[in-house]
């Protein structure tokens, strides 16, 4: 079944940080705190455009901002209005999004008590010179004994990571991922580094400090992240920025496509077509991937046929069930080119 969020933003709320990269009011697309008002309002009209089972299974959700670092007060009155459609079972649950330092027994049993299932923890790096560089106030080490704490405490956990921060490379962003499969958090979410108006972050590429990295080598990496958190069974919930006008507006640089995923998960299923060809003679080859794959290993504009069609492998692609997502097979009875 469909998994349903209803997503509720809490711009910059409790953030006692500015980040290098960070303009949550630009991210979430608003700029006016959250309400238990507004959380019944939003909560309310998707159940009026739901099937009741499919908001069942879905999630209340407090994203944008460190929703645990918000004065108790708030938080509660926010908790309470979801809480009410998590007792009589509309919602399964509620997930939120904060910092590693924004997690402490406190809090922890805090957010039980009023029906929170999933906590997110906004990691970002596990290099504690990158998490300095780009100002995020608080270490590696603090990451993992937020993630300790939530899990003893029973929470499904999230752990999101950037890549492109600024003084970053891909060795750190692939080291990250290392030390997030070691965790084996529920969830993760990859957010390639996007350059917004006004942050510290447009002001070091302004002045030249700062060369972020673009969309192609973005793609590249992801692509190397997701078959990492595949072999360590992670699921990744996200792969970019949600599409937004407002993003497109403010982006200076950095790294932002609509489906910045499909373009990751094109790649791998191109590099994994490259394996199963390499060594045979050019010619005409059948590949067979999972249903779900098959637009996705075409590529998009035909680009992963026409660049194997460049190295002389022309491809088709067929759907065969029971394959894995990025699983490649050549089918059998090939037609190769004879050639004098
Ligand atoms: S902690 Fe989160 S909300 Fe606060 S400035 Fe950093 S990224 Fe933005």
């Amino acid at each position: 079944m469909k998994h349903i969020n209803v997503a509720l933003f809490a711009p910059h709320a409790g953030c006692p940080h500015q980040c290098s990269f960070c303009d949550q009011r630009t991210i979430s697309g608003q700029a006016t705190p959250l309400t238990p008002a507004a959380v019944h309002e939003a909560v309310r009209t998707a159940l009026a455009s739901l099937p009741a089972d499919a908001a069942a299974n879905g999630e209340i959700a407090f994203f944008g901002g460190s929703f645990t670092l918000l004065p108790q007060a708030e938080q509660i009155a926010l908790l309470e209005a979801a809480h009410s459609y998590i007792k009589d079972g509309r919602f399964r649950g509620i997930r939120i999004s904060t910092r590693p330092d924004g997690i402490d027994p406190a809090v922890c049993a805090l957010l039980r008590r009023y029906g929170v299932t999933a906590v997110e923890l906004g990691a970002q790096s596990m290099d504690d010179r990158v998490l300095a560089l780009n100002r995020r106030g608080h270490t590696a080490d603090r990451t993992v004994q937020a993630h300790a704490l939530l899990r003893a405490s029973g929470f499904e956990t999230g752990l999101q990571m950037m890549t492109g921060l600024y003084g970053s490379t891909d060795a750190d962003s692939l080291a990250t991922a290392e030390a997030i499969c070691a965790l084996q958090p529920d969830t993760v979410r990859i957010y390639p580094t996007v350059v917004l108006a006004g942050t510290p972050l447009a002001a070091l590429m302004e002045a030249g400090q700062f060369q972020p990295q673009g969309l192609a080598d973005a793609v590249a990496l992801c692509a190397k992240l997701l078959q990492m958190f595949d072999a360590a069974d992670i699921r990744v919930i996200r792969v970019g920025l949600h599409a937004s006008r407002d993003v497109e507006a403010r982006m200076r640089g950095g790294a932002y496509h609509p489906a910045l995923r499909e373009l990751a998960e094109s790649r791998i299923l191109l590099e994994r077509a490259r394996e199963q060809l390499a060594g045979l003679p050019a010619g005409r080859y059948t590949l067979a991937v999972a249903p779900a794959s098959l637009s996705k290993m075409t590529g998009q504009r035909r680009c992963n046929l026409q660049a194997l069609a460049a190295e002389g492998y022309r491809c088709t692609v067929e759907a065969r069930d029971g394959l894995g997502s990025y699983d490649v097979l050549l089918a059998q009875n090939q037609i190769l080119d004879i050639r004098c």
